[in-house]
């Protein structure tokens, strides 16, 4: 693995140019991704945050679904965000009918968790293993992991509020998911953590 991996940010829906600027600014190389020949190209690869219905759809129409759920069971490392973190959850509650997601990890995933009340919020979410203190998580219509498997580690939970503890940051392996959105804050460390996962490959 080279210093600056490239890592492809799926491109069908969603804050693709958030995503790209983060991984830029932690000195790898992104690339959209919209195509199989593209994911070919990919040491890795983020799944933003957007609309997971929607992006699910367009995963299947652009041919793509399959060819995820093929590189992601053979070990590439992957992040999602959010609708991101649903696209690569096993299980989803409250998704539509016959909503399909690329899987890989074992974990139930709520969409729109948190309720109408507070579609959107902020708060301070302490993440294991990446030091600095608290991140300043952005919520907007998230999901939670409602249960995760053994394979899964816990990295952050709500601190307070009414859904406190639940798990909105988990890692498995080489796949990454947070509920809510660091690249919509000006805090790269959640996506240097990615990059770094990818580097120790
Ligand atoms: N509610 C969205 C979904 O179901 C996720 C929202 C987001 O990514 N900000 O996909």
């Amino acid at each position: 693995m080279t210093d600056r991996p490239t890592i492809g940010v799926l491109a069908l829906q969603g804050d693709v140019r958030e995503h790209v600027r983060m991984l830029r600014g932690c000195g790898a190389d992104p690339v959209l991704v919209r195509r199989p020949a593209e994911l070919d190209s990919v040491d890795a690869l983020v799944i933003p945050g957007g609309e997971s219905t929607t992006m699910a759809k367009l995963a299947v129409a652009f041919d793509l679904i399959e060819p995820l759920r093929k590189r992601v069971s053979a070990g590439m490392p992957a992040y999602g965000s959010c609708a991101g973190m649903i696209m690569l959850a096993d299980r989803i509650v409250d998704g539509v009918a016959g909503q399909q997601t690329v899987g890989g990890l074992d974990v139930v995933v709520r969409r729109n968790a948190f309720g109408r009340q507070v579609e959107s919020f902020e708060a301070d979410v302490e993440l294991a293993g990446l030091p600095g203190g608290p991140v300043r998580a952005v919520f907007i219509r998230a999901p939670w992991v409602e249960s995760a498997g053994t394979p899964v580690t816990v990295l952050g939970r709500v601190g307070s509020g009414p859904a406190l503890g639940r798990i909105v940051a988990v890692r498995q392996q080489l796949l990454l998911a947070t509920s809510f959105h660091p690249e919509l804050t000006g805090d790269r460390r959640v996506h240097e953590y990615f990059v770094n996962m990818v580097r120790e490959r």
